[in-house]
């Protein structure tokens, strides 16, 4: 556990006070969660439903659960009552069903819209086109239990760093664009949600807010 206390602290060390660390704790024992929040951490991401409900009661509640992976629309209903922000909307039909799951549990729910901005194929994640005709859509002003606060998105996987920063500023270029035209005026749309372990740098000094980070704090995953 000291590897991963001299981990913490360097990351946390090195991140600028405006970026929020989200510790990505997919596939790791709820004791490493535990050992995490110990040392301070309260963001917490995981990219399954069901090893987020299952980890959820077993942590203090002051936890921040985000959702980062991709979100089924009949799995919204489980993470509804508690999760703190939701990475990874990508559909208006998605949108409508978290609304329709906050208001039954009498909450507004955080979202981000991730938007597709990687070289490689990826089934996930909306184009620039497709965010604003949400936005522009005649039910989304309805939807008064989801609030957008912003936008993520992940680079291309590559040792490339000019494609990857590319990437990341052509999002903080969309972000601000939205900034001043849509949610213009509203306070709410601040969190751009960019960089994991492998670029958290890059993405910080193209305009990121918020990083992702699981490996770089608790080592490779196993998956078996
Ligand atoms: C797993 C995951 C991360 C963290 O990846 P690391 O390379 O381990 O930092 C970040 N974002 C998403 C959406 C993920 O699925």
């Amino acid at each position: 556990m000291e590897m991963l206390s001299e981990h913490i602290n360097y990351i946390l060390q090195e991140l600028p006070p405006h970026v929020t660390l989200v510790a990505v704790t997919k596939t790791r024992p709820v004791e490493l969660l535990e050992e995490a929040y110990r040392m301070g951490l309260r963001d917490f991401g995981e990219n399954r439903v069901q090893e987020m409900t299952e980890k959820q009661p077993l942590l203090p509640g002051d936890v921040r659960w985000h959702q980062i992976g991709h979100l089924q629309t009949n799995k919204v209903k489980y993470i509804a009552p508690f999760v703190h922000l939701i990475h990874s909307v990508d559909s208006l039909k998605l949108l409508a069903e978290i609304n329709r799951q906050g208001e039954k549990a009498g909450r507004v729910i955080d979202c981000l819209l991730q938007v597709f901005i990687a070289k490689e194929e990826s089934k996930f994640g909306l184009d620039e086109e497709e965010v604003k005709a949400i936005l522009n859509n005649d039910e989304f002003p309805a939807m008064k239990n989801v609030r957008i606060r912003g936008l993520m998105g992940m680079a291309t996987f590559t040792d490339d760093d000019n494609v990857v920063r590319n990437e990341f500023a052509a999002l903080k270029t969309f972000f601000d664009h939205l900034s001043r035209t849509f949610f213009s005026g509203r306070e709410e749309f601040d969190t751009l949600s960019m960089g994991m372990s492998g670029d958290y740098h890059i993405a910080i000094e193209e305009g990121s807010n918020m990083v992702r980070i699981g490996t770089a704090l608790f080592g490779e995953r196993d998956y078996h």
